[in-house]
């Protein structure tokens, strides 16, 4: 069995490294002086994307009542993101295209809500956004731009700037399944100079046992796939939840005083070494994926999965695990994914009927580095009869 998430893109020597990292102040003050450098602007470390996010957006905020422009498809972690600070997030409706919002439907927003302290860009499945236009949008009605960089880190926007050397504030994350993946993870860049003054470096270590739960992920999780097929496997993960040694990923809240431990810099570091690579194979993948679905592809151009819009889902998840492919982890199959976490939001689904009808049509396709070309064209063959 393949799969797309639950540590797939892990071999063994990874598994090993993560298992027995050793890392010291050097290897963090490494991996800040190579954002900055790539970023330029000012880094910061944290245990998790969401912190750092959570962070950019209180500096962002200006008013007593602060609203967050965020794209209508997204992860629950960015909306607690928001909802930590004072602010509320503004939800914009994607085009069903690109599962990303248009310059167009954020000037929309903008004129309902002039208010709209910052706008978070999130290129979706590391399909670069329309930057140029999104950016003269949001400097047009005064507000600050949030790259999060969560799907797409190393990718060029059409107008020929790297992602991440656009916005204000940007973030990354080195969580599980990303494209730095250290299982957890994340930094914060602070590109303009005003608003340095006013970010609070996180200053805590993550509790020990935390960072086992990260340390050990890599290894459950190549026993949970080894012995899925036959039910153990399902039987472990439920078990590592329930036990306390791993922790969904969405799960544990926000915590912006929490920093990245120096031996997860360092494997960072050895991540940032080999992106070039990863990003070439994954675009490569994506590629085929085109081959079979052109323009249907909602992923196009992008890089960490590929995505697109079937008719019954259920049935074409059926299928591909039928053939060896298990490929339920979804982004998102819930117009905040993940399902668990969207039943608590209040989120206006009457204003956003491309969102929600996107998010009951979405299947996402893996991309990573255990998956070949002879894969993807099995599982375009079984997804194409339902496109
Ligand atoms: C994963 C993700 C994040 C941050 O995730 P962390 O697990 O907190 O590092 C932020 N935004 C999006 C869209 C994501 O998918």
């Amino acid at each position: 069995m393949k799969f797309q998430a639950l540590g797939s893109h892990y071999d063994f020597a990874w598994a090993m490294r993560q298992l027995f990292a050793t890392g010291s102040k050097r290897h963090s003050a490494q991996l800040v002086q190579r954002l900055e450098r790539r970023y330029g602007g000012k880094a910061y470390l944290y245990d998790k994307g969401r912190n750092a996010l959570s962070e950019a957006v209180r500096v962002s905020i200006h008013t007593d009542t602060p609203l967050i422009a965020v794209n209508a498809l997204t992860c629950s972690v960015v909306v607690e993101a928001i909802d930590d600070t004072a602010a509320t997030p503004v939800y914009i409706d994607v085009d069903p295209h690109t599962a990303h919002f248009t310059a167009d439907a954020l000037e929309k927003a903008f004129h309902a809500r002039p208010a709209i302290s910052a706008v978070i860009v999130q290129n979706t499945y590391g399909r670069p956004c329309d930057i140029a236009a999104i950016e003269a949008v949001v400097r047009k009605f005064d507000a600050l731009l949030i790259e999060d960089l969560a799907h797409s880190i190393g990718q060029t926007y059409p107008d020929g700037r790297e992602v991440g050397t656009v916005g204000d504030l940007v973030m990354l994350s080195f969580g599980r399944d990303k494209l730095l993946d250290a299982v957890n993870g994340g930094a914060l860049i602070v590109r303009s100079q005003h608003l340095t003054e006013t970010v609070v470096a996180p200053n805590r270590w993550p509790r020990l046992r935390t960072q086992w739960q990260d340390r050990i992920y890599p290894i459950l999780t190549w026993k949970v796939r080894s012995f899925y097929v036959s039910g153990l496997g399902k039987a472990l993960l439920v078990a590592m939840y329930k036990f306390g040694l791993a922790r969904r990923s969405a799960d544990g809240g926000i915590n912006r005083s929490l920093r990245l431990p120096h031996w997860q810099a360092k494997l960072v570091l050895k991540r940032l070494d080999s992106l070039e690579q990863t990003n070439l194979q994954r675009r490569e993948h994506m590629s085929t994926y085109e081959r079979y679905f052109g323009d249907e592809l909602v992923s196009k151009d992008g890089t960490l999965r590929a995505a697109i819009a079937v008719a019954d889902r259920a049935q074409t998840l059926k299928e591909l695990r039928a053939a060896g492919y298990e490929l339920r982890d979804t982004w998102y199959d819930t117009p905040i994914g993940p399902a668990r976490k969207y039943a608590t939001i209040a989120y206006p689904t009457n204003s956003l009927p491309i969102a929600v009808e996107l998010a009951a049509k979405l299947i996402n396709l893996p991309t990573h580095s255990h998956i070949s070309t002879d894969d993807i064209e099995r599982i375009s063959a079984i997804v194409r009869r339902d496109v």
